[in-house]
């Protein structure tokens, strides 16, 4: 498949002419090409997105709305073309692959009404001394203009829709800049909204590398808002570089589970056995880090070893696999590296820790120190690491102990730890008796400390991507 970008509703080649390769991260076949956009693309993608903000902040909503749910069916109908692309350049396997693809109409939907309800409130100005009746305030809400989505490899269908659908449902033009890795997807789903309707100058995709063209679009000043999903690294570069702009960041994690000692731990086990390794833990909210009481952390191995044994790896196409590759070989090199590093500090690997090309086996580290690097830094990789908790306070002083806060578990009998943990744990999402691996599209989600700023989830992301006007009639005094 030899794609272009889309600029201003054209198909277009790289000024320069420069194209890269996208390859299987399973078989290393050359799954597509895609235009290399230098700094020339990059401006008129922005230069598009200005025109086409000024055309679609004039479309009633009741007109973006209808588009948009044309979209969704369309999402809905290319969504085995689309999870094919999804497996193939991101090697997810295609049992995962497929749910991606299956919820980006749902979330085109969702955005598309939550962008027809886009109120403002009354003001009481009456009750400021010295104002009488005479005056009325109210808020408005009206797009940001130009909104710049940056999204990153590992969900390359979905997270590129939970950015794109709100910000035109809010009447915003997009320049959407996936991962380098897996462009296809995003371009694929772009159709999606050109062909439903949407004016062409309302979204573009530029396709190149962040390191080459994303300081240029994040200090754009046409551009109003980025959103970003990725690598806390790129994100504190973004907030230095983005100047006087709305940012969102939704950043990295090392996602905790805490297994009190009056748990269900079948329930536990079978929930990190699916929570730390889908899509190989390439997900923000994987679990890292499961923190057990001494009492039950044998009985907890015990129950999740065999589960996680009966992953099964291969080619990420076959329906049987159940966990695909990493997004390359390097990356697998590198997980390798942290879980041999934790090993070599005295840490016990009770199954996987090999490495075939670009596939890590499902592994499972127990008696880690929580202040290595396998606790403090992203692994974003398919182990868990196991360590253990005496009591409550250092239970909560590990599971707040990293620089991240994306999402958190707790598994407990107890009402009251249950309560205590929804108050002590700094996450932006907490689960009782289920792992930080769950989402619904609909809910608020972004992280706290290192992990970001701001939310997504439709109405959020919609709510984020407008700014607000207050306004005041002054009549006369009577
Ligand atoms: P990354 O930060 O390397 O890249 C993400 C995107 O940023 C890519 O499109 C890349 O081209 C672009 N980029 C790189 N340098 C840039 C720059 N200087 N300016 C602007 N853009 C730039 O991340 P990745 O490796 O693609 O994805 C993995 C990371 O994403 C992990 O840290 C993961 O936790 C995070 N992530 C977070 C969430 C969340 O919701 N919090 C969701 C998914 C992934």
């Amino acid at each position: 498949m030899s794609a272009t970008m889309i600029i201003g509703g054209e198909r277009r080649a790289a000024a320069s002419g420069a194209v890269d390769e996208i390859t299987s991260p399973w078989d290393g076949r050359v799954v597509g090409t895609v235009p290399r956009a230098g700094p020339a693309d990059a401006d008129a993608a922005v230069a598009a997105a200005v025109e086409g903000a000024a055309v679609w902040r004039r479309t009633p909503a009741h007109e973006r709305l209808r588009i948009l749910l044309r979209a969704a069916d369309l999402a809905d109908e290319r969504a085995p073309a689309v999870a094919d692309l999804i497996s193939a350049e991101n090697g997810k396997s295609i049992r995962e692959a497929t749910v991606e693809a299956s919820r980006c109409g749902d979330v085109i939907r969702l955005s598309a009404f939550e962008g027809a309800h886009l109120y403002g409130e009354t003001l009481p100005l009456d009750a400021a001394p010295g104002t009488g009746f005479d005056k009325i305030g109210f808020t408005v809400r009206q797009p940001c203009g130009v909104v710049l989505a940056i999204t990153p490899f590992n969900y390359p269908g979905l997270l590129a829709i939970h950015k794109i659908a709100p910000a035109l449902a809010a009447g915003n033009a997009v320049v959407l800049k996936p991962a380098e890795l897996t462009p296809l997807t995003a371009l694929a789903l772009t159709d999606c909204f050109l062909e439903a309707g949407l004016p062409g100058a309302v979204l573009s995709v530029v396709t190149g590398h962040g390191t080459e063209i994303g300081d240029a679009l994040v200090a754009d000043p046409r551009v109003r808002k980025v959103s970003f999903t990725g690598s806390t690294a790129v994100g504190e570069r973004i907030s230095r570089t983005a100047g006087v702009k709305k940012l969102s960041l939704e950043l990295g994690a090392s996602s905790p589970v805490v297994i009190l000692p009056d748990a269900d731990l079948e329930l536990a086990a079978s929930a990190v056995a699916a929570g730390g390794y889908a899509n190989a833990g390439q997900v923000c909210i994987s679990v890292q880090r499961v923190i057990t009481h001494p009492a039950v952390t044998g009985d907890f191995l015990d129950a999740l070893v065999p589960r996680v044994t009966a992953i099964r790896t291969g080619d990420p196409a076959g329906h049987d696999t159940t966990m695909g590759t990493l997004i390359s070989e390097t990356e697998a090199v590198r997980v390798q590296r942290m879980i041999d590093d934790a090993a070599a500090s005295g840490a016990r690997v009770l199954v996987g820790g090999s490495r075939e090309g670009a596939v890590v086996e499902p592994t499972v580290v127990a008696d880690v120190d929580p202040s290595s690097p396998l606790h403090q830094q992203e692994l974003f990789g398919p182990a868990v690491a196991v360590s253990s908790a005496d009591d409550w306070e250092s239970a909560i002083a590990q599971a707040n102990g990293t620089p991240y806060g994306l999402s958190a578990g707790i598994f407990t009998g107890d009402v009251a730890g249950a309560v205590r943990a929804i108050r002590e744990i700094d996450a932006g999402n907490v689960h009782i008796n289920w792992t930080p691996l769950w989402r619904a599209d609909l809910m608020p989600y972004g992280g706290l400390k290192g992990s970001g700023i701001g939310k997504e989830g439709p109405r959020r992301a919609v709510a984020e991507m407008t700014e607000e006007k207050t306004v005041v009639l002054h009549g006369r005094p009577w």
